[in-house]
């Protein structure tokens, strides 16, 4: 009630929400205070949650802050959410995100503007922009996001926020609508690590219904966070601080985070990440890809909008698509058929392909001196709404510590570790090994 209140109260300023479930989230906490009666609760027990809308909810609008999807109702749930419903978390609202996750500041969604809630002139950062301001501005106490190329832990850089990319396969994306299925992930943004380990508990874990996902048992990642730091090796890729457009107030407070890490008992170690520099363009070529694939469903058909003016197929086809996605979105689909068409797929794909394997034995090299990887998560604090519309080159580039996780499948966390000068807050990034989100969890914890 008092998150639904809060909602009322202040989304009208911060504009998280796509669909707040009022009456679906009532009938769900009034069963959580049964299952408190009862003495059956768990801990997520009548926990008002947010999810971003991309992942299926039966019965609830699931848009993709997309018009080709605005009427769009699932028949059934994604795996995440099946999992918090029966841990008995309260799932309050859909929240706003760039359109089909296309994007790093919320601005393409044709929905609405989310605004940053430490300062609404800002950007939230993207593309879980929604679920980042909803858990900042305490319109929920935790939110799920997507993280293709950084989703999950730019936005909560941006507003404040811990939020965490778990290792590709960790987490079912059944239902999920994808974007680029060889680098999307689910994971959750919260208010401070014990709750992203809690969320991790009940989301993580082996689905039949995913065949990317990995049969491995899933640790306590609570119990993670009961070990200190000391004789922890953390490696600082020396590209990524040498990386032009890194902003001087960025630079200080992660380098502060890095000797409070070190007073801790940690110990630093130089590495080199050499193929950082192709990461954005390897990114570039594969997102669109597999986007361009992905999206042709969305065909005027099966789902959603239709123009229903046109007749002939072709038309209607044609018609549908460019009044049903959006701008960016269209970009990437030109971008994905062209780099995938028929002579070019060898010097594209198949290229950009070879050099994410490359940038897969960096890392693995790496981590052969150091158990963790900590870095900037985004080169600037959040930028002014507008500031960057006209640019997407200067948008992609603002990717280049987040992506290359994603092209390696490793997993990633973002905890604030300080303020800029005007207030905005800035975040840690801390890479692990495969599967190893309990190292990241418990350097996180202990940092927090
Ligand atoms: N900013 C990146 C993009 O626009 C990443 C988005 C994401 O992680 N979903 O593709």
């Amino acid at each position: 009630r008092a998150v639904l209140e809060r909602i009322r109260a202040v989304d009208g300023k911060v504009e998280a929400y796509i669909t707040v479930a009022e009456d679906l989230a009532m009938a769900r906490a009034a069963a959580a205070d049964e299952a408190i009666k009862a003495g059956t609760a768990s801990p997520l027990t009548g926990i008002p949650l947010s999810v971003k809308d991309l992942m299926c909810t039966k019965g609830l609008k699931t848009t993709c802050a997309s018009k080709i999807l605005e009427n769009f109702v699932p028949p059934y749930d994604a795996t995440v959410v099946e999992k918090l419903n029966a841990a008995g978390a309260v799932i309050v609202g859909k929240v706003n995100m760039d359109e089909f996750a296309m994007g790093s500041s919320t601005e393409n969604s044709a929905a609405q503007i989310t605004r940053n809630p430490w300062n609404p002139d800002h950007i939230p950062g993207g593309s879980s922009g929604g679920s980042a301001a909803a858990v900042a501005a305490d319109m929920c106490l935790g939110s799920l996001g997507s993280d293709t190329g950084g989703s999950i832990r730019q936005p909560a850089s941006h507003c404040g926020v811990v939020g965490m990319k778990p290792t590709y396969g960790r987490v079912s994306r059944f239902g999920l609508v994808a974007f680029a299925s060889s680098l999307d992930q689910i994971g959750p943004l919260t208010k401070n690590v014990p709750d992203c380990a809690m969320l991790m508990n009940t989301i993580a874990g082996y689905d039949p219904r995913d065949s990317t996902s990995v049969p491995k048992d899933v640790p306590d990642y609570t119990a993670a966070l009961e070990k200190d730091i000391r004789g922890l090796k953390i490696g600082l890729p020396r590209e990524y601080y040498e990386t032009k457009g890194l902003a001087p107030e960025v630079e200080t407070a992660v380098r502060n985070a890095v000797k409070t890490l070190e007073e801790m008992g940690a110990e630093c170690v130089e590495v080199s990440l050499p193929r950082t520099e192709y990461a954005v363009a390897v990114y570039y070529v594969i997102a669109p890809c597999e986007a361009s694939s992905n999206l042709a469903r969305y065909d005027g058909v099966r789902y959603g909008f239709r123009d229903k003016e046109k007749d002939a197929l072709m038309e209607m086809y044609r018609s549908t698509r460019s009044q049903g996605f959006g701008p960016e979105v269209q970009r990437r689909i030109i971008l994905g058929t062209y780099a995938l068409s028929a002579g070019y797929y060898d010097a594209y794909y198949g290229k950009a392909s070879q050099v994410r394997t490359l940038i897969m034995e960096d890392f693995k090299k790496a981590f052969e001196s150091c158990d963790v990887i900590v870095s900037p998560v985004a080169p600037t604090p959040a930028f002014r709404i507008g500031e960057n519309t006209d640019d997407p080159l200067t948008m992609y580039l603002s990717d280049i510590f987040t992506i290359s996780a994603n092209l390696a499948g490793i997993p990633g966390i973002s905890v604030p570790c300080g303020f800029s000068g005007d207030g905005l807050p800035i975040g840690l990034q801390i890479m692990g090994k495969h599967f190893d989100e309990e190292t990241l969890l418990r350097v996180a914890g202990n940092f927090e």
